[in-house]
């Protein structure tokens, strides 16, 4: 079922993002041996990270409101969906609370769709000429984040992941330059993966792929 999971290349993080589904379908998935999970809504990820295996690498990659960050702060790896300066504020605030640093990307908007969310290029440029995330010291940056449109336009979603690319190999040498942690690009979900990993992506989020579709009626 999961043949895919073999052709991802080394270097390459696979996250499987889980939402909707149950801790039992969650659970087969890690006895077939995946180790991160992803999920989008925080009170489920904190059901879910209390009742699954402990060594489980719990990804948030949804929009996160400022009022839910405390839910996951005691244990989330990675905050894939940091969509404003406010967000990371906070989020460094209830990791201090926790006295641990919590890992972040920076989420960009590089889709045609109004409802995504996520950083402009001009927007996080000017905010991270202002350095202020510097003077956190529980938030920790290590790369970027971004969706690509939803369509059947191979071009463009392949335009879409090259400027995503391009601005972090740009971060990299400028504000990021030296900094070894700032190393992560997600990018790619069941639908666009192989295109994402061609264009430089370091971590796909794979949901439909591996669980089958979703279904939010319950
Ligand atoms: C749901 C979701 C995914 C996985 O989507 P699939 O198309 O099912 O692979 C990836 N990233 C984010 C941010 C999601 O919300």
């Amino acid at each position: 079922m999961n043949d895919f999971i073999k052709t991802i290349p080394e270097g390459v993080k696979l996250v499987a993002v889980s939402k909707t589904h149950s801790c039992e379908i969650i659970q087969q998935a890690y006895d077939s041996g995946l180790r991160i999970f992803g999920e989008n809504k925080p009170q489920e990820l904190v059901r879910k990270y209390r009742k699954l295996p402990k060594d489980i690498e719990w990804h948030f990659v949804g929009h996160l409101q400022t009022n839910k960050i405390k839910y996951i702060a005691p244990f989330v790896s990675l905050i894939h969906s940091v969509d404003s300066p406010k967000l990371l504020a906070e989020i460094n605030k209830e990791a201090a609370k926790q006295n641990r640093i919590i890992k972040c990307l920076l989420q960009l908007h590089i889709a045609k769709e109004e409802s995504k969310f996520g950083f402009t290029i001009n927007d996080l440029q000017k905010y991270l000429s202002t350095k202020e995330f510097l003077q956190y010291a529980f938030v920790k940056i290590v790369g970027l984040m971004g969706i690509a449109s939803f369509t059947s336009d191979e071009i463009l979603i392949r335009n879409e992941f090259r400027t995503l690319g391009k601005l972090f190999d740009r971060l990299k040498e400028t504000t990021f330059a030296g900094d070894l942690d700032f190393c992560e690009l997600s990018m790619g979900m069941s639908n666009d993966y192989e295109i994402a990993i061609s264009e430089g992506s370091t971590i796909i989020r794979i949901g439909s792929l591996i669980f089958g579709e979703r279904d939010y009626s319950n």
